[in-house]
């Protein structure tokens, strides 16, 4: 029989770490203990201010339909917020809000890239961008980013990669999985090979831009003319630890804005009405809860880091920024995938490179989105799974 599924279906991706959570959760549920450090989720609470925001719009009656593109504060407070982080004038006319982040990504791909199109992505890479490109009929062309490199960018290689039918090239720093940090004179490269392009897009994904532990976040945004050619992606969920809340924007030109809020029309009407307050109270109000998480991954950064390095088989840069380690396990002998198997029997759940991408063979991602105690549980596993394994 035919497939019931329309053909476009086929090329739809997926990410893995929902699928690995399940798999642990099952595990769970036959009685075995397992340390999670494979969903990429601050473990803090929404901070209280936000959570009391959203209380007092629920009561005032923000329980209904809103405009499409958000609501007229949620908007301002925005565009005012990426004015001032990133230099720039911002209107509320050019923002586009939407449950989560997640969704900007379709939008972009839907709004402006055609069938055959060229798409350049970061590889290893968030595997949505790789599954949307694949579902428009557009070519994927990825970005490899090395470790050698300190997980930036190759700039001659991007240099070669822009061709003429390049349409969309998608950044995300500081970024997932690898926590690698792009810098001023990488996004500078990109800002100059299409200086002089008026049809080809950048999608910055800067997600994870208030996750940064060495410098200064930079954004592609601040080059001559490139505010106009970029759809900036931000949001929430990483933050202010908001992940369940859906909540996220997109900053881009007023033309291609109004195209994302009939996508939104045509798919879920509008974002959350009670949700969008309490994300003027995450952006206006005190930002010390956000900023202790930070100083909290900080510190876990280096527990994860110096704990990796002492294991036998794996080595460890690193990250700048985000809450992902990203080690190489070439020297135990096992393929990513193997050792994600091996490492969930003996109790800890992580994900592989390779559900980032072709090149991510090599590579394991841990996130460090949970407690200092649980990260030594962990490594203390890992290590005596290793041992075990390289004893047999
Ligand atoms: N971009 C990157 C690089 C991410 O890692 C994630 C979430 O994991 C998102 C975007 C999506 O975030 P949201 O929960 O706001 O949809």
């Amino acid at each position: 029989m035919d497939s019931i599924f329309a053909e476009r279906m086929k090329s739809l991706g997926t990410e893995t770490a929902f699928e690995v959570l399940a798999k642990a959760r099952a595990l769970e549920k036959q009685g075995k203990d397992i340390v999670h450090l494979e969903i990429g989720e601050p473990d803090f609470d929404t901070p209280k201010n936000i959570k009391d925001a959203a209380m007092k719009a629920l009561n005032a009656g923000y329980t209904h339909y809103v405009p499409s593109a958000g609501i007229p504060e949620l908007r301002q407070a925005i565009a005012d917020y990426i004015s001032k982080t990133r230099n720039l004038n911002a209107s509320p006319e050019e923002v586009v809000v939407t449950p989560g982040g997640k969704p900007i990504m379709f939008y972009t791909i839907l709004a402006l890239v055609n069938p055959g199109d060229e798409v350049l992505y970061p590889n290893p890479g968030f595997p949505i961008y790789e599954s949307l490109i694949n579902f428009v009929g557009a070519k994927p062309v990825p970005i490899p980013l090395e470790e050698k490199n300190d997980f930036s960018l190759d700039r001659e290689y991007v240099k070669k990669m822009i061709t003429k039918k390049t349409k969309l090239i998608i950044i995300n720093s500081p970024e997932n999985p690898t926590g690698g940090v792009l810098t001023r004179e990488d996004l500078k490269v990109i800002a100059d090979c299409i200086a002089n392009r008026d049809d080809v897009f950048v999608l910055s994904d800067e997600i994870y831009s208030r996750i940064i532990y060495e410098g200064k976040h930079e954004s592609i945004t601040a080059f001559p003319g490139m505010k106009e050619k970029t759809i900036l992606l931000d949001g929430f969920s990483k933050t202010y630890a908001m992940t369940g809340w859906r909540l996220g924007y997109g900053v881009m030109r007023k033309d291609i804005a109004s195209k994302f809020a009939q996508l939104m029309t045509n798919s879920n009407s509008c974002t959350s009405a009670f949700t969008q307050m309490a994300g003027v109270e995450a952006l206006t109000g005190r930002q010390n809860e956000a900023e202790r998480m930070v100083n909290e991954f900080k510190k876990r950064r280096e527990v994860i880091v110096d704990g990796l390095n002492k294991i036998k088989g794996i080595t460890c840069k690193k990250p700048h920024g985000a809450f992902y380690v990203f080690p190489n396990i070439e020297d135990t002998g096992m393929n990513c995938r193997e050792l994600g198997e091996y490492l969930m029997s003996n109790g800890v759940a992580v994900l592989p490179g390779t559900s980032f991408g072709k090149y991510g063979e090599g590579y394991l991602r841990l996130s460090f989105a949970n407690s200092v105690e649980n990260i030594k549980k962990a490594l203390d596993r890992i290590a005596k799974a290793l041992e075990k394994r390289q004893a047999s």
